[in-house]
């Protein structure tokens, strides 16, 4: 299964039909480009270890026509399996800076910084990879220097959204841009391959820029105190909270490895804009309690966390007291919903104040993704001949190929990983083409994972 040069293929080996580990194949003139390279962590009552990915060997099987791996974003289910699969793809890795820095430090765990050949790609630059024309586009996301893709071959124009919002504050880095998805439009694309997520949403993603007040109130209202959860890669939601801890006097620190580590890649590649500083953990301690802010990893319930050990009450800087205030500037992510109820009941024990996003009127968090008036405003901008919704389950593809049927787009291709997406010179797709499946990481070793397919 070769393509051949007038042929554009798309095939998806993870993230299409399910929500993390994406994997992306596009194929031309005999050669493949992978997008994204991506882990999932299996829920409680799912088999297999906790961290999975998708099984590449369709593509490691050919690894010789791979012409390099793109990452667009550094959430864990674009870049999470990189370092665990690399071995098996040997091709070059091509991102932005700071995606760069946070796979550097990937790498260097397991041992490979000296051999993968990284190549940092600047924001809105084009380069040819192999057959492959490559646009890199700036889009708003929930963490730094987030790019979409234009995929150009002769034959077709493929958009790669990527994971997007349309974000006309989003505090750090460039604000969404109309004209450059107006001009795409006018230039003409073959198939727009799409952020599902929040399908099924309506009306438009919040922007990152409006929950300053939100936090602020909740923060200056606070008698003793406060410990803010959020994802340590929302690096604008660290600008905002450095900002709310410096305008209500109190002095901020980060709790939990993610976040410092993620905080120290965005200061070395240079998207850490505010000069801002976070004091040391260890000197939470000394300060009276309204002067503290802290900002910890753990959102989810996750065992070890910072959020974790505060409420076990084990951590080494910080103990809770009943007047102080615990904020969850985060969701719940499904799956994780029994965990982060262990949690909230453990934290209710300890008599702090918990306030989480869903209670309140005003925004103190925004997802990342497009919610269906985002999506059509985009569509009707790129107005590509075919829309391929991606990054979802069933039902949020169906939505938004439901989306884009509705706004003109002529014709939708729904389908799932390991189906081959033809785009030229026919389009169709041939379905379960490729060998496709998951990866489990058990201790330091990649096994296969049995999916129960049929039963829940
Ligand atoms: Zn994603
Ligand atoms: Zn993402």
């Amino acid at each position: 299964m070769t393509p051949g040069e007038g042929d554009v293929w798309f095939l998806p080996l993870g993230g299409t039909g399910e929500i993390g580990m994406n994997l992306n194949l596009y194929g031309h003139n005999g050669r493949w480009l992978m997008v994204d390279c991506g882990i999932t962590f299996a829920g409680e009552h799912e088999p297999g270890p906790h961290i999975q990915m998708p099984d590449p060997r369709f593509i490691a099987s050919r690894r010789a026509e791979l012409s390099a791996l793109i990452i667009t974003h550094a959430h864990e289910d674009h870049i999470g399996a990189v370092a665990h699969l690399w071995r098996q793809l040997r091709c070059p890795v091509y991102t932005t800076a700071f995606a760069a820095e946070i796979l550097r430090r990937k790498l260097a765990e397991a041992g490979l910084l000296s051999r993968v050949p990284l190549h940092i790609v600047a924001p809105g630059t084009r380069h040819q990879l192999d057959v492959f024309d490559v646009d890199w586009v700036s889009i708003t996301h929930s963490t730094p220097q987030t790019q979409a893709l234009v995929i150009r071959t002769p034959p077709a124009t493929i958009f790669h959204t990527a994971d997007w919002k349309i974000d006309s504050q989003p505090v750090v880095g460039e604000a969404f841009h109309p004209p450059r998805f107006h001009a795409l439009g006018q230039e003409g694309v073959t198939a727009m391959v799409c952020d599902s997520t929040n399908a099924m949403e309506e009306g438009h993603s919040v922007s990152e820029g409006e929950l300053y007040q939100g936090l602020f109130d909740l923060v200056n209202q606070a008698p003793a105190r406060v410990v803010v959860a959020c994802f340590g890669s929302n690096v604008a939601r660290l600008h905002t909270l450095s900002r709310v801890a410096e305008d209500t006097g109190r002095y901020a620190a980060l709790l939990g490895r993610s976040l410092q580590n993620f905080h120290s890649a965005a200061v070395a590649a240079s998207v850490w804009e505010s000069g801002r500083r976070f004091i040391n953990p260890a000197d939470l301690g000394y300060l009276p309690p309204q002067e503290v802010l802290a900002i910890a990893t753990g959102s989810q319930g996750e065992p070890r966390a910072a959020l974790d050990r505060l409420a076990s009450d084990t951590h080494p800087h910080l103990n809770l007291r009943p007047d102080d205030t615990v904020i969850f500037s985060s969701r719940v992510i499904p799956g994780n919903e029994h965990a982060v109820q262990r949690l909230t009941r453990r934290l209710q024990r300890l008599g702090v104040k918990l306030i989480s996003a869903e209670e309140l009127n005003i925004p103190i968090h925004a997802s990342g993704h497009p919610g269906a008036d985002d999506l059509e405003q985009l569509y009707q901008w790129v107005r590509p001949e075919v829309a391929i919704p991606v990054h979802g389950e069933a039902a949020h593809m169906r939505a938004n190929a439901k989306i884009a049927q509705r706004v003109g787009v002529p014709r939708q291709m729904v389908g799932t990983n390991g189906d081959l997406f033809m785009l030229a010179p026919q389009r169709g797709i041939r379905r379960q083409a490729a060998a496709n499946g998951r990866l489990g990481l058990d201790k330091n070793n990649l096994v296969q994972v049995h999916l129960n397919l049929g039963s829940t």
